[in-house]
C-alpha cells in the first residue's frame, strides 16, 4: 500500500499523487520506473528539477471509471501550488511562468512507446514572459512552437507531418539549413501557422488556458498506455495490460537557452559492447527529444570533456555514484541549463545481450554483485542474440557504407521501406531488412518481423537503436551515406540505387552496410558468455540435453554444453535422398519378405547414423526414439500423384508400366490415408503393427553401440518408445529390446549399460504412470503431443487457425505449445513424475518437447523436480542459464519457507 501523505496547510490527503521527495526506487509499481528513480535521485541530493508523480493506481482508476478519478484534480492543483512555491514561479503567470513537462512512466521501461509533452504552460501571454525573463525571445518562441506541435500531436492526434512541412517550407523560403538559423520573427510566423494547423485538424483552437492544457495532457498520457505501439510492445515483452502508466509532472529546465546549455543521454558503460567507459551523446542548445528523436545527429559524450570540462567532470562523478547505488549500468538523461547540470532520469540501461553478459561478469569481478545475482539478472530471451550468426571475416564484401553499429548480429534480407510491407512480406517472402530514414515507435510491428534495421539518421540512442537492441535485432543506424526516400521507396547509397525487394545485408556489430545477400557464419561463444555459463552450471541441478538427429547437430550442441541427446527423432534420418526410396520401398512392400528386404538395406544406414551420434556424444547418453510419424508422411502427396496420372491419361500412356506403378502408389497412399493421422497409426502403434521396423532400429542401435565400443567410444544408449498410452505397449517393446540387446552383446562379446524409457505424450500414460514404471528407466515428456492431446488442439492447425486469436483476445494467457500449461498439461507431468519416482526413486524424468527450451517452462520443470530438459542445440546455452535461474528461484522459495 502507498503511504498516505498529509500536506500543510490544507491538510489535503494525497491519494493519487506522490512528490519526488517522498518516493523511492522501491515504489516502482506505484510510481513507474521513471517516477521511482526521480524520487530516489531527489532523495540522494542530486540536482533534479522538482515535481511529482501521478501514480499508476490513478491510471488504473481512470480506465475503470473512464474519467480522471475523483480527487485527482484537487491533488494536482495542490501539487502545482507546491511546485510554484518551490520554483518561485506561477503556472500561467506571464511575469514568472512555471513550465512543466508531462511524461509517461511505466513500471517496466517501454522506451518511446507512450507520450511526453514538454514546455506545458506556454500560451500567447506566458511566452512573452519567458522571452523577457530569459532575455531570449527566440528561445521562448522556439519552446512555444515545439510545445504546440507536441501537445496537439499527443492530445488531439494532429500528425507531426503537418508541422514539419510548414517548418521545411519556412527553411526553404529563408534559405537556411537548420532550425537554429530561423529568427524570432520566423518562429512567430511559424506559431501562427501551427495554430491554424491545430484549428483545422483538431477542429478547435489551441488551448490558452494552462489548467486546461494540464488536464488534457494528463488524460492523453493515460490514454497513450493503450496506443497501438504500446500494446504491441507490451505483448512482445509480456508486460501486463492492467498495469497502467504513471505520469510525471516536473518543472522544466532548458537545454536550449544558448550555447552554455544542452541536453543528452549517458550510459555508464557502453550499452552495445559493455565496455567500462562512459558512453553517450549530447547536443548543445537543444531540448531532450532532439537527441533521442534522431533529427539532429548528436555529438559523442567524449567531446563534452573538451567543450564543457566542468560539467563533464560532475556528470562522470554523478554517473559513477548512480551506478554504484543501483549496482547496475545506468541510462541517464540530463540537461544543462546555463552551465548547471540537472538529472532528468536514470534507469537500468537497456543493452545488447553481449553487453549484458560482459557487464554481469565485470560487476562480479568488481565485487559489485554475486555470481548468483549475475545469473538472475540475465534475460534468457535476450541472450538469444548472442546465438545469432555473423559475417564470415574471410568473405570479400562489397561494403557500401558504414553507419553506427547499433545492435550486433548480421542479417541479409530484401529491402522494405515501411513497417506494413515488412510485416506482409515477411509472412510471404521471408527475410526483410527494414530501411528507413529514421524509425518511429509506430514502426514497431515492422521491426519485430524484420531480420535487421537500417536507418540513415539517428544516433546510438535513437529509437531504432534502443528498440533493436532490446529485441536482439541487428541494427545499423545513422548511416548518413544512405539516402532513403521513404515515399519513392528507394535507397541510394554509394552511387547505387536499390528498390524495394533488392537484397542487402547489414552487420550490426561493425555498422557495415553490404550489397546483396551474404553467407552468415555460425555462432561463437564469447569468453564472458562461457564464464557466465560455467557459473550457471555450478548453480543448476537439472541436466540439459539436446534434441539432435544428426551428428553435426549433436556436435554443435556439445559445443554449447549439452550433456547428452534427450531426443533423436529417427524419422529425420529417413528423409535423406539416399534413404527415402528405400523407406518408400519398405512401406510399399506387398508382403513381409519384401519389407524385410527393404529394412535390411536401411539397417546399415541407420547403424552408421547411430555410430555418428555415439561418437559426437562420447561419454554422454544418446536417447533414440523409435519411428514416430504416420507412414504416409514418407510417401508423395496424393494431389501431386493424381496430377501425374492425369498427365498419363492426357498423353494416352495410361497403360504404360510407369502408369501402372503410379496406380499402385496411389492405391497405397489412399489406403494409408487417415482422417486424424496424429491420433492414428503412428508411434508405438506402428511398431506393434510392423515390429520388424522397430526391430531394425533396435538392432542398428545395439550394433552401432558394439562397433563404437570397439573404437573406444563410451556409449550410453537410451532407447525410447513414442506415444505409449497403455503399459502393455511399453511391455511389448521392453521384452524385444532386452532380448535383442542380450543377443547382440553376447555375439559381440562386449556390452554396455543401456536404458529403456517411455515418452509420455498421451494423457492416459501420465494417469497410469505407476503401471509404466516397471518397464521404464526414464519418462520423457513429449509435451508437444501431450499439449495437443490434453487441450484437444491439433498442433498442426491450432496456431494457424484460432490459437493466435485466443492469445490476442486473452482467452489463453499464452500459446501452450510454447509455454507449458502448468494447470493442465503441467499437472499431468507432475502427477506422472510423482507416481513414477515414488515407485522407482532412480527413475529419471525430463521434458523433450519444445517446452524444454522455454525459460518459463524450465522454471516449472524445476519446481516439480524433473531431472532434465532437452532442447534444440541453439537453445542449450539459454536453457543452462534458465535452469540455473530456476534453481536459484527454488532455493529462495525454500529458504523463505524455512524462515516463515
Ligand atoms: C513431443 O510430442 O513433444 C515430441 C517431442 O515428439 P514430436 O514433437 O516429434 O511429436
Ligand atoms: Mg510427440
Amino acid at each position: 500500500m502507498r503511504p498516505m501523505i498529509q500536506t500543510e496547510p490544507t491538510q489535503l490527503t494525497y491519494r493519487w499523487i506522490m512528490h519526488f521527495e517522498e518516493g523511492n526506487k522501491d515504489l516502482k509499481q506505484l510510481l513507474g520506473g521513471k517516477g521511482a528513480n526521480l524520487a530516489e535521485m531527489t532523495r540522494a541530493g542530486l540536482a533534479v528539477p522538482p515535481g511529482f508523480t501521478i501514480t499508476t493506481e490513478a491510471c488504473r482508476a481512470y480506465y475503470q471509471g473512464h474519467q480522471l478519478p475523483e480527487g485527482l484534480l484537487d491533488e494536482m492543483k495542490q501539487s502545482m501550488t507546491e511546485l510554484e512555491q518551490k520554483k518561485d514561479q506561477r503556472f500561467g503567470d506571464p511575469t514568472a511562468p512555471l513550465l512543466i513537462s508531462v511524461r509517461s512512466g511505466s513500471v517496466n521501461s517501454m522506451p518511446g512507446m507512450m507520450d511526453t509533452i514538454l514546455n506545458l504552460g506556454l500560451n500567447d501571454e506566458t511566452v512573452k514572459g519567458l522571452a523577457e525573463l530569459s532575455g531570449n525571445e527566440r528561445f521562448a518562441l522556439d519552446c512555444y512552437r515545439r510545445f504546440i506541435q507536441m501537445f496537439s500531436n499527443v492530445v488531439f492526434g494532429v500528425e507531426g507531418v503537418y508541422f514539419e512541412k510548414i517548418l521545411r517550407t519556412m527553411k526553404q523560403s529563408r534559405k537556411v539549413e537548420t532550425d537554429q538559423q530561423l529568427t524570432a520573427q520566423d518562429l512567430a510566423e511559424l506559431i501562427v501557422s501551427y495554430k491554424n494547423v491545430v484549428k483545422t485538424n483538431a477542429g478547435k483552437p489551441f488551448p490558452q488556458d494552462v489548467q486546461e492544457q494540464l488536464l488534457l495532457a494528463v488524460e492523453a498520457v493515460f490514454r497513450s498506455w493503450n496506443n497501438h505501439r504500446a500494446i504491441i510492445y507490451r505483448r512482445l515483452h509480456a508486460i501486463p495490460d492492467e498495469q497502467g502508466t504513471a505520469v510525471n509532472i516536473q518543472s522544466m529546465v532548458f537545454g536550449n537557452l544558448g550555447d552554455d546549455c544542452g541536453t543528452g543521454v549517458l550510459f555508464t558503460r557502453n550499452p552495445s559492447t559493455g565496455e567500462r567507459k562512459l558512453f553517450g551523446e549530447y547536443l548543445t542548445n537543444a531540448q531532450g527529444e532532439d537527441v533521442v528523436a534522431g533529427v539532429r545527429t548528436p555529438k559523442a559524450i567524449s567531446e563534452m570533456e573538451v567543450e564543457m570540462p566542468e560539467i563533464y567532470k560532475l556528470l562522470s562523478e554523478t554517473a559513477a555514484q548512480l551506478e554504484a547505488h543501483y549496482r547496475d549500468v545506468q541510462d541517464i538523461e540530463f540537461t544543462i541549463e546555463k552551465n548547471r547540470l540537472y538529472m532528468l532520469q536514470t534507469r537500468n540501461a537497456k543493452r545488447t545481450a553481449q553487453a549484458a553478459v560482459k557487464t554481469a561478469v565485470d560487476f562480479v569481478n568488481e565485487d559489485m554483485i554475486t555470481k548468483a545475482e549475475a545469473i538472475e539478472r540475465l534475460d534468457t530471451a535476450h541472450l538469444n542474440q548472442l546465438l545469432h550468426p555473423s559475417i564470415d571475416p574471410s568473405i570479400t564484401l562489397n561494403v557500401l557504407a558504414t553507419g553506427l553499429p547499433a545492435s550486433p548480429g548480421a542479417a541479409s534480407g530484401q529491402i522494405v521501406f515501411d513497417a506494413d510491407t515488412a510485416e506482409s512480406w515477411s509472412k510471404k517472402q521471408g527475410k526483410v531488412i527494414l530501411v528507413r530514414s529514421e524509425t518511429t515507435p509506430e514502426d514497431i510491428h515492422g521491426v519485430i518481423v524484420a531480420q535487421g534495421i537500417l536507418t540513415s539518421h539517428g544516433g546510438m540512442t535513437s529509437h531504432a537503436a534502443v528498440v533493436a537492441r532490446g529485441m536482439g535485432k541487428p541494427c545499423v543506424c545513422g548511416c548518413e551515406a544512405a539516402e532513403v526516400d521513404d515515399e519513392l521507396k528507394q535507397l541510394s547509397i554509394n552511387g547505387r540505387t536499390y528498390q524495394e525487394g533488392d537484397w542487402i545485408s547489414i552487420d550490426g556489430a561493425t555498422g557495415r552496410v553490404i550489397d546483396g545477400k551474404v553467407e552468415l557464419t555460425d555462432v561463437n561463444l564469447s569468453d564472458e558468455l562461457l564464464t557466465v555459463l560455467s557459473w550457471a552450471d555450478e548453480i543448476r541441478s537439472m541436466k540439459i540435453y539436446t534434441n539432435a538427429d544428426h551428428p553435426e547437430d549433436a556436435r554443435k550442441a556439445r559445443e554449447f554444453g549439452a550433456e547428452g541427446i534427450g531426443l533423436c527423432r529417427t524419422e529425420h534420418m529417413f528423409f535423406g535422398h539416399d534413404r527415402l526410396p528405400v523407406v518408400q520401398a519398405m512401406i510399399l512392400a506387398e508382403n513381409l519378405r519384401d519389407r524385410l528386404e527393404a529394412l535390411d538395406r536401411l539397417l546399415p544406414m541407420q547403424q552408421s547414423d547411430f555410430e555418428g551420434l555415439f561418437k559426437a556424444m562420447d561419454g554422454y547418453p544418446v536417447t533414440v526414439r523409435l519411428l514416430d510419424p504416420p507412414l504416409h508422411e514418407f510417401l508423395p502427396n496424393l494431389d501431386e500423384l493424381n496430377e501425374q496420372m492425369a498427365d498419363f491419361l492426357k498423353n494416352g500412356r495410361e497403360q504404360s508400366n510407369d502408369a501402372n506403378k503410379l496406380r499402385t502408389l496411389i492405391k497405397k497412399v489412399r489406403s494409408l490415408h487417415e482422417v486424424n493421422p496424429m491420433l492414428g497409426q503412428r508411434g508405438c502403434r506402428l511398431g506393434i503393427l510392423y515390429p520388424e521396423i522397430y526391430d531394425m532400429q533396435i538392432r542398428a542401435l545395439f550394433q552401432a553401440a558394439v562397433i563404437s565400443i570397439h573404437k573406444g567410444v563410451e556409449v550410453i544408449p537410451h532407447i525410447m518408445i513414442p506415444l505409449v498410452g497403455h503399459y502393455t505397449e511399453l511391455k511389448f517393446f521392453h521384452e524385444r529390446i532386452t532380448s535383442m540387446a542380450l543377443e547382440i552383446f553376447t555375439a559381440a562379446g562386449v556390452e554396455c549399460d543401456y536404458e529403456i524409457g517411455t515418452m509420455i505424450e498421451v494423457p492416459r500414460a501420465a494417469l497410469t504412470a505407476e503401471k509404466l514404471v516397471p518397464y521404464a528407466d526414464f519418462f520423457s515428456y513429449g509435451t508437444n503431443d501431450l499439449t495437443q492431446m490434453t487441450f484437444g488442439y491439433s498442433r498442426d492447425d491450432a496456431e494457424g487457425k484460432f490459437l493466435t486469436y485466443y492469445v490476442d483476445q486473452k482467452v489463453l494467457p499464452n500459446n501452450p505449445f510454447q509455454v507449458l500449461d502448468r494447470d493442465g498439461v503441467g499437472q499431468l507431468v507432475d502427477l506422472a513424475t510423482q507416481k513414477g519416482k515414488k515407485l522407482k526413486p532412480t527413475l529419471q524424468a525430463g521434458v523433450c518437447g519444445e517446452h524444454g527450451g522455454d525459460p518459463e517452462s524450465i522454471m516449472y520443470c524445476q519446481e516439480i523436480g524433473l531431472d532434465y530438459v532437452s532442447c534444440s542445440p541453439y537453445r542449450v546455452p539459454l536453457a543452462r542459464i534458465a535452469a540455473a535461474q530456476a534453481k536459484l528461484a527454488a532455493d529462495r522459495r525454500h529458504s523463505n519457507c524455512n524462515l516463515s
